[in-house]
């Protein structure tokens, strides 16, 4: 199989096994003569599917029963926006910790809807960590706070969540599934799927259900969360082959053993790369700062733009694919999600450890 060297931060690499999976079943689905694409949405195969990525979810990463898992369209994007919609009411307050360049697309959203605050910000330092913040600053008046779990453009990630005393609300589009997390520390977590969880396409919520009590019936139906709560996420069509590709990924992580063995590969391959910058002796630099430093974007510079450029060009022919830095911080960055094998990362410290030295 020649499969690319596949660094990209999102869409990302998806696992082999997965595809080879759709492919086989692409004409002919169970049986159906159809692939999944063709299928009623209504129908019995379909509804197989989809209940069963719901249930597979749920039992990944322990979903308490007390929260429902919802399939959407609009990317996390439409979140920044639903997400106030919903749960903010005239009066209140929605807190924002600003962390990078998703967390400030969110407020913006939020700020169309309502009262905001930002109860601690990193902009200052061109975001290379998770801003240092203290919950007794949060007024009465709170609605949510809100956080990027993981930032794919800075290459920083949450080490740890709070005890939030109001509740939490979780963009994780780029570290859900990592890592074993407490979903029951957030009201609302969402993720757009096309980095841990899939193809684009889907977007996942998972929101406690005492939540939905503040959605009103003036909402547009399709921007009310209650909509697709009532109706299993099927009150109008959803992207079926992105929720059965979902439904193929999760089967894969319950193969490698679930998310808590999901963990112990990711922590692997991020040593690798951080070991690599860290023993470079300043040939390399990490953006973020040591204990920020994300497990799934790993961001570093090199001395000068022209060694950038040099780096960038021969890591191309030796087949790395997606290495490029975003504008805003320059330099380079490797998405390694669940996805990418251990071995393409070990070749990529290799050939960083090679380069350096040469
Ligand atoms: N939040 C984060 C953390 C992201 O990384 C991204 C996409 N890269 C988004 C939000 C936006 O997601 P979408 O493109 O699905 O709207």
């Amino acid at each position: 199989m020649n499969r690319a060297l596949n660094f990209n931060a999102g869409p990302a690499a998806l696992p082999a096994e997965v595809l080879i999976e759709a492919q086989k079943h692409l004409l002919n689905f169970n049986g159906t003569g159809m692939s999944v694409m063709e299928l009623s949405h209504r129908s019995k195969p379909y509804e197989e599917v989809h209940d069963g990525a719901i249930s597979k979810l749920r039992t990944l990463m322990n979903i308490p029963d007390d929260y429902e898992v919802l399939f959407l369209q609009g990317g996390a994007s439409t979140q920044f926006s639903m997400v106030p919609m919903n749960l903010l009411k005239e009066g209140q307050t929605a807190s924002y910790i600003l962390s990078g360049a998703w967390s400030e697309k969110a407020l913006k959203e939020a700020k169309k809807v309502g009262q905001t605050s930002i109860l601690a910000s990193s902009k200052e330092s061109n975001y290379n960590s998770i801003p240092e913040f203290t919950l007794s600053d949060l007024s009465s008046d709170t609605a949510y706070l809100h956080i990027t779990s993981n930032n794919t453009i800075f290459g920083t990630q949450w080490q740890s969540f709070p005890d939030s005393p109001v509740p939490l609300i979780g963009d994780m589009s780029s570290d859900i599934l990592s890592k074993p997390i407490q979903v029951d520390q957030f009201g609302l977590i969402y993720a757009g799927a096309q980095k841990n969880l899939g193809p684009s396409g889907v977007t996942v919520v998972i929101i406690k259900k005492s939540l939905l009590e503040r959605s009103t019936d003036a909402l547009p139906t399709m921007l009310n969360y209650k909509t697709y709560a009532d109706n299993n996420s099927l009150y109008n069509t959803p992207p079926t082959i992105a929720i059965y590709l979902l439904k193929l990924v999760l089967d894969w992580v319950e193969n490698q053993g679930g998310v808590t063995a999901i963990e112990k590969i990711n922590d692997q391959k991020a040593k690798l790369l951080y070991d690599a910058i860290d023993e470079s002796e300043g040939f390399y630099n990490g953006h973020a700062t040591l204990n920020s430093r994300s497990k799934m974007n790993v961001t570093f510079t090199l001395q000068s733009e022209e060694a950038t450029k040099v780096f960038l060009q021969q890591a191309k022919e030796e087949g790395f694919v997606g290495l490029n830095g975003h504008r805003s911080v320059g330099g380079c960055r490797a998405s390694i999600y669940n996805a990418v094998p251990l071995e393409n990362v070990e070749k990529l410290a290799e050939f960083m450890k090679k380069f350096s030295q040469k």
